[in-house]
């Protein structure tokens, strides 16, 4: 299947299947924000909360935290997002669409702006100057709407961390290396948004910014590396498909001193020749806490409790996109295959995070059948695993809609049922059946989930 037609068909199989949606849709959509539907919202709450727990709930170190979005705006201009935070933007002058210069090099193919081609209208070269253009979303507080009252939407998470440090360190009674976990909306008005949910302009961030003593942060950056990559692995991701990409020293953002993307292959016309960042993973420096510290005038110093040594941490941070990951996880698991002269279209997602762990159908609907498959998904959901019951349609093409939205176990009661009790049991990526003790399913189900 050639790339580019994976992100269109993941498009179709999202909206078919109420995993996303375009925002507004009845109102023409808007194209640059989503919506998750029953079942995308819940694969995005089990990313969210697969990386909750390896980073809050698992560890001693790490501490959680909900900022608000929105927040006092000298937090910006300390942050450098004010003055930095800006894009080189160029306009067609035949169509005038506007573009990232980035962006449009990558896909038009060309090296120089004079020779790139505008992907919207096709006309080479007819460029305006690059011109910058600040992505933070600015609205008011209060019912004034003047210079005094303006706000800014968070484009980022990690501000909100940033202002907490001491907050967080004093009543947790952390000592440093310690880290702050938040996950939370964040909003960029890019001006470029596009492949789906890859960039929008409202997305989630989950962010980690670990905190550690000067001198210690090359080890720590490396260690966080590791960790994250190996995080988006045990997701299911696969290995040939995640790398890292180092940032050249003159690329380097103005906070950094070292900067690693993971990078996820999605293909098509995403970012580097189909590689997208899924994850950010920086070495800030002090650089953040130095300047929240000026601007507030406030000491954001830790003091050492053994040595009494002060100084202001370095913070390495790791900074995950969820939606980026759930778009990786769709495209990752997305698989065609002929099965006896049909195509069966597949999501293999990790069971783990399925949003729904099992289908539950009555192989017709008599003799009992349906009410005793209605009782077993009953019982399921009440131990609390995900299930979906369908009775409707041939047994097929109930076992083929759940394949598309990677239901990973098919529960199918028929006469043995009625009998004795037991019922058989589909792998999803197998199709291989199994028959076992309907008390057990859940059992079964839960062993493969672990
Ligand atoms: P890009 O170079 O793709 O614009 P970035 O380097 O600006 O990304 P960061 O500021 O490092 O991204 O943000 C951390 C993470 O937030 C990214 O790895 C990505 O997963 C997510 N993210 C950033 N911008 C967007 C967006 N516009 N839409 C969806 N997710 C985003």
């Amino acid at each position: 299947m050639a790339e580019h037609d994976l992100m269109e068909k993941l498009v179709s199989l999202a909206k078919r299947r109420g995993y996303v949606f375009q925002s507004s849709e009845i109102y023409g959509g808007t194209g640059s924000v989503w919506d998750y539907g029953p079942l995308g919202v819940e694969l995005k709450r089990n990313v969210k909360e697969a990386w909750w727990r390896s980073m809050v709930h698992e560890r001693d170190d790490i501490e959680g935290l909900d900022a608000s979005i929105l927040m006092h705006p000298r937090v910006w201009e300390a942050s450098g997002h004010l003055a930095e935070f800006t894009d080189p933007l160029v306009e067609c002058r035949n169509c005038h669409r506007r573009f990232r210069v980035d962006i449009l090099l990558a896909e038009s193919g060309a090296a120089e702006l004079e020779v790139a081609r505008c992907v919207a209208c096709g006309v080479t070269g007819e460029w305006t100057e690059p011109r910058q253009f600040n992505l933070m979303f600015k609205t008011f507080m209060g019912p004034v709407e003047d210079e005094s009252a303006v706000v800014y939407l968070r484009p980022e998470t990690a501000q909100g961390i940033y202002v907490n440090f001491l907050n967080v360190q004093t009543t947790a009674r952390q000592r440093v290396p310690f880290g702050i976990a938040q996950i939370g909306k964040a909003f960029r008005n890019e001006i470029t948004p596009g492949n789906f949910t890859f960039r929008t302009r409202e997305f989630e961030q989950m962010e980690m910014q670990y905190f550690v003593e000067p001198g210690t942060d090359d080890d720590w950056f490396e260690q966080w590396k590791e960790s994250r990559i190996g995080w988006m692995r045990s997701l299911g991701l696969s290995d040939d498909r995640l790398r890292l990409h180092q940032h050249p020293p003159d690329k380097l953002a103005h906070y950094a001193k070292a900067a690693f993307d993971i990078e996820f292959f999605f293909g098509g016309t995403i970012g580097d020749e189909g590689w997208g960042e899924i994850e950010g993973i920086h070495n800030r420096t002090d650089f953040d806490l130095g300047r929240h510290q000026e601007y507030s005038g406030k000491r954001l110093e830790y003091i050492d409790p053994a040595t009494q040594k002060r100084y202001l941490p370095y913070i390495i941070e790791t900074s995950a996109g969820a939606d980026r990951v759930t778009l990786a996880l769709l495209a990752n698991g997305y698989r065609e295959e002929v099965v006896e002269g049909e195509t069966r279209v597949v999501l293999a997602l990790d069971p783990s995070l399925a949003p729904l762990k099992v289908g539950v159908f009555p192989l017709v609907k008599k003799d009992g059948m349906a009410e005793r498959a209605m009782s077993i998904h009953e019982s399921l959901r009440r131990q609390g695993v995900p299930s979906f019951y369908d009775e409707s349609g041939a047994i097929g093409r109930r076992y083929r809609r759940q394949d598309e939205a990677g239901t990973p176990f098919g529960v199918t009661i028929d006469g043995e049922t009625m009998e004795n009790g037991t019922v058989t049991i589909r792998d999803r990526d197998t199709m291989a059946q199994v028959r076992i003790a309907e008390e057990q399913i859940a059992t079964y189900v839960g062993e493969r989930i672990a």
